[in-house]
C-alpha cells in the first residue's frame, strides 16, 4: 500500500547515530522494531505493571499485553491514515520500556529519589534503554534506532533536559511537534489503556458497571448492546461495550485526523513537524469523552484505597531499595558496582553517577524480582 507523502520513510529518516549499512530485505523502521522486540528490556515488560501488581493475577494487563494493545490500535490507525506501520508499530512497542516496577507509583517514588540527582522520568528513561542500557552489538551501545523511532520514544521532556539532548531535545524547545506516527501512538497508548482499566477494574471488583454507565462513552455503547441483547451475560456484555468504546475512538480518530491532514496541506514528515499543532487528533465531542472518562478512573480506580494499599507498599519498597543500595553500594550485584566504579572516573560528580546507575538497576526490575530483592535485603529469613 503507498504511503502519504507526511508518512515516515527510508528515503526521509535522518537515520541512525551510529552509521550502519542498510538492511537487506527489511526497511529501517522494521530494523528498529525487529531490535526492540529483541531487547531484555521488552522481555521485561511481561513482569512489569500499571495498575495492578504483577503478581494479583494471571488475567490483567501487563506493560507487555499493554504494549502489545498498543501496537495494534496504532497499526490499524496508521494503516488507514497511509502511514508507517512499521515505526508505528517500533514506537509502540518500546514506548514503555523506561518504566519502574509497579507502574507510576514506582515512577513517582524514584523521582523523588533521584530529586538531588536530576531527578527520573520514565520517557527518558526508554530513550536511555534504546540508547545506552541495552547491551547486545559489537559497534554501538543501545540498539541505535533510527532518529524518528527515538523521536517518537521521547513523547514529553523538560526544556532543562532536551538542551542536553541535542537535535532529538530540539522540538521540545522550539515547541514543534513530532512525526505523524509518534503522535499516533500517543493516543494508541491512551485507547489502550482507557479501555483495558475499564477491563481490568471491573474484573478485579473494583468499578462497577453502574458507576460507569455515568461516563457518557460507556453509557452510549452500554445502551446499544443492551438494546441488541438484552440477555447477554456479564462478561461477554463488558467485552460488547469495550469493543465498541475502542471502535469509537479509533473512528473518531481517523476521520478527524484525515480531515486535519487535508486542511493542513502536508507534504512531508518535516511540514507535519512544522505545524504549530498537532494533526493526529480526535473531534473535539470525543475528546470530552476521553477527558471524562479519564476523570472517572483517576478518581474511581487508580484512587481506589485498595490500589492505593498497593501503591504505598510499593512506593516503600523503591524508596527502600534505593536508600540501602546507595548507602553501601558493596550490596549491589557486582557489574553494577563496575559500572560505578567507570563513571566515577568519568563523572564530574561521583554521587550523581553512582546514583544514576541505582536508579538504572532500580528501574530495570520487574515487579517481582523488586519484591524478591527486596525481601533479600530486608527480610532475615530470606536467603541473599
Ligand atoms: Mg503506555
Amino acid at each position: 500500500m503507498s504511503l502519504a507523502p507526511y508518512a515516515a520513510s527510508d528515503s526521509h529518516s535522518r537515520g541512525r547515530i551510529y552509521q550502519e549499512p542498510s538492511p537487506a530485505y527489511r526497511s529501517e523502521y522494521q530494523r528498529d522494531r525487529d531490535r526492540i522486540v529483541h531487547s531484555a528490556a521488552f522481555r521485561r515488560l511481561e513482569y512489569k505493571t500499571q495498575v495492578f501488581v504483577n503478581h494479583e493475577g494471571d488475567l490483567f494487563r501487563t506493560r507487555l499485553t499493554h504494549s502489545i494493545e498498543v501496537a495494534q490500535i496504532g497499526r490499524s490507525i496508521a494503516r488507514s491514515l497511509s502511514l508507517n506501520e512499521d515505526i508505528t508499530e517500533a514506537i509502540a512497542l518500546a514506548h514503555d520500556l523506561g518504566h519502574t516496577p509497579f507502574g507510576h507509583t514506582g515512577q513517582d517514588a524514584l523521582n523523588e529519589c533521584m530529586k538531588p540527582y536530576g531527578g527520573f522520568e520514565h520517557n527518558l528513561q526508554s530513550l536511555r534503554v534504546v540508547d545506552v542500557l541495552e547491551e547486545r552489538y559489537a559497534e554501538f551501545p543501545g540498539l541505535n534506532l533510527t532518529f524518528e523511532t527515538r523521536e517518537g520514544i521521547l513523547k514529553h521532556c523538560s526544556s532543562r533536559e532536551a538542551k542536553k539532548l541535542g537535535e532529538l531535545g530540539k522540538r521540545f524547545l522550539q515547541k514543534k511537534q513530532p512525526g505523524a506516527e509518534a503522535q499516533l501512538v500517543n493516543l494508541a497508548d491512551e485507547i489502550a489503556y482507557n479501555n483495558h482499566d475499564v477491563d481490568d477494574g471491573l474484573r478485579y471488583g473494583l468499578i462497577e458497571l453502574d458507576q460507569l454507565r455515568e461516563v457518557s462513552l460507556f453509557a452510549q455503547q452500554y445502551d446499544e448492546v443492551q438494546s441488541l441483547y438484552p440477555d447477554l451475560a456479564k462478561r461477554r456484555r463488558i467485552h460488547e461495550i469495550i469493543r465498541r468504546m475502542i471502535n469509537r475512538m479509533v473512528v473518531d480518530l481517523v476521520e478527524n485526523s484525515q480531515r486535519s491532514l487535508a486542511g493542513a496541506d502536508v507534504g512531508s514528515p518535516n511540514e507535519v513537524r512544522d505545524v504549530p499543532h498537532e494533526l493526529i487528533t480526535y473531534s473535539d465531542e470525543v475528546r470530552e469523552q476521553t477527558l471524562e472518562l479519564k476523570r472517572f478512573l483517576r478518581n474511581s480506580l487508580y484512587n481506589h484505597y485498595r490500589v492505593r494499599r498497593m501503591s504505598m507498599k510499593s512506593s516503600n519498597i523503591i524508596k527502600r531499595l534505593f536508600d540501602v543500595l546507595m548507602h553501601d553500594i558493596r550490596l549491589l550485584p557486582p557489574q553494577y558496582e563496575e559500572k560505578i566504579a567507570e563513571s566515577a572516573a568519568t563523572n564530574v560528580d561521583a554521587e550523581t553517577g553512582q546514583a544514576r546507575i541505582i536508579a538504572d538497576y532500580i528501574a530495570g526490575m520487574t515487579d517481582r524480582y523488586a519484591i524478591a530483592e527486596h525481601a533479600r535485603l530486608f527480610a532475615p529469613e530470606v536467603p541473599v
